[in-house]
């Protein structure tokens, strides 16, 4: 991805420290072999243009050119101008507090656009949430079956309603996931080999029938130039929000990804490496521009092996739960998911009636707090072998904790109730785990 601009770039820079001094001659010179650069890498000309134009003023200064190490002053101004064309800012997806969410993919077809779905699905999975996919390509025959297996593969629902018609399907959805307690739909929706009026007519009717929290459109970065008018047209004729930039591990020469957002305004959220699930990721438009300048990407690596970290952990917290030998650290563990999930209120809001049992106070938001402070109060062994916890024990952690030992029995008794409730449940959920979304 982007090697080539990389390698070009990098020999500028390294032409540049070899001279020491730098004159406005260098610079233009410099300047040019930049914009040749950029249009290989098939970068859109007036994106280039513009680029260049302000790179070039600012390295014209008697500060860069004054300076002690001019030509790293020269690589910090290209470093901020090739940020600044990525985005700037970092453009993460956000999910509004509405549940369920509702994320709605357009674009072309071959796009990505499922793929993208899944890997999306899989994503908020890691990240806790409970997401449902809504196939709504009802055209490409293949593509509800191919979501359907994705989705299969990975534990998540599929709703495909009657397989006809879309703007009732996605609708059907987004009901499909209050009845079965999804925080996030991600539909998927058709497209067509190019613009055409019927697509984005359709993109517009799915979209007035969910009112979808954001849009993200699915951009082929090996699409090269083209996909800033495509991108153009639908941000004219549906708008979206954000791009997932995929099959950015091809060889791409990825002008697409460096023009999007300068043409558009439209920002890049994600980029897609892959066809594995895992091979989406968040896109920082600052790693990006470092990484393009051959800077290292040190972030993402230490990300990636925190992330892997986590998964192990969890891998072995799900087989002591399959084993049904769950103990309170796991309990500890569940309860900081629902917090992540935005707390006991925000799941109890989105079933139905739960906003008026709230309001009623029939629910005891404080709970989680509770059950945390009383697991707090004991000690490492109790807390892998609650099984010993006897009532002296427990009069101790009472004590500890500032609550009656009464509490403590019910918070033991909650966890023993979980414990047996996953005992009579993971052999059954494990079976469902490949079960049809259709209802
Ligand atoms: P849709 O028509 O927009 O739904 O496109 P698909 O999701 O079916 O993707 C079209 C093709 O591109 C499929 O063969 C995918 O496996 C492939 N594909 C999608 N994303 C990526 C990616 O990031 N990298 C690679 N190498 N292939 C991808």
């Amino acid at each position: 991805m982007l090697e080539n601009l990389s390698d070009r770039l990098q020999s500028i820079f390294g032409g540049l420290r070899s001279k020491g001094r730098l004159t406005e001659d260098d610079i233009n010179a410099a300047m040019r072999e930049i914009r040749m650069a950029l249009l290989e890498a098939d970068v859109n000309f007036k994106v280039v243009k513009s680029f260049v134009a302000r790179t070039k003023e600012r390295c014209l200064t008697a500060e860069v050119l004054d300076s002690l190490t001019p030509a790293q002053n020269v690589i910090k101004v290209v470093l901020d101008e090739l940020t600044r064309l990525l985005g700037e800012t970092d453009s993460r997806l956000v999910l509004s507090s509405r549940i369920p969410n509702v994320i709605m993919l357009v674009g072309l077809q071959g796009s990505g656009k499922t793929t993208a779905s899944a890997k999306l699905a899989y994503l908020l999975k890691q990240q806790n949430h409970n997401p449902l996919l809504v196939a709504c390509d009802v055209y490409r025959p293949a593509a509800a079956d191919q979501l359907q297996t994705l989705g299969d593969e990975m534990g998540v629902r599929v709703y495909r309603g009657d397989g006809q018609d879309p703007v009732r399907i996605a609708k059907e959805g987004v009901q499909d996931a209050i009845d079965n307690l999804r925080d996030v739909v991600i539909i998927d929706t058709a497209g067509r080999l190019h613009v055409d009026e019927q697509m984005m007519q359709e993109a517009r009717d799915i979209k007035e029938a969910t009112k979808p929290d954001q849009i993200l459109m699915v951009v082929d970065a090996m699409t090269g130039q083209d996909v800033v008018n495509v991108a153009s047209a639908f941000a004219e004729q549906v708008d979206f929000d954000g791009v997932i930039m995929s099959k950015m591990d091809g060889d791409a020469r990825g002008g697409g990804a460096l023009s999007i957002r300068e043409v558009t305004g439209k920002p890049i959220k994600f980029i897609s490496q892959g066809e594995k699930p895992d091979s989406l990721e968040e896109f920082h438009p600052d790693r990006m521009a470092k990484r393009i300048l051959g800077m290292g990407d040190v972030v993402s690596l230490i990300e990636s092996a925190t992330k892997l970290q986590e998964e192990q952990m969890e891998a072995e917290q799900t087989e002591r739960m399959m084993k049904a030998q769950l103990n309170l650290n796991d309990f500890l563990e569940m309860n900081k998911r629902v917090r992540k999930m935005g707390g006991i209120s925000k799941l109890v809001s989105a079933l139905p009636g739960g906003d008026k049992a709230l309001s009623q106070g029939q629910v005891d938001t404080s709970a989680l707090d509770r059950m945390e402070n009383i697991i707090f109060s004991m000690t490492a062994e109790e807390r892998l072998h609650p099984d010993i916890l006897n009532g002296s024990r427990r009069a101790r952690i009472a004590r500890g904790a500032g609550v009656s030992v009464t509490e403590v029995n019910q918070v033991m008794k909650k966890f023993n109730e979980t414990k047996k409730m996953l005992k009579q449940m993971m052999p059954a959920e494990d079976m469902s785990s490949g079960r049809k979304g259709k209802k």
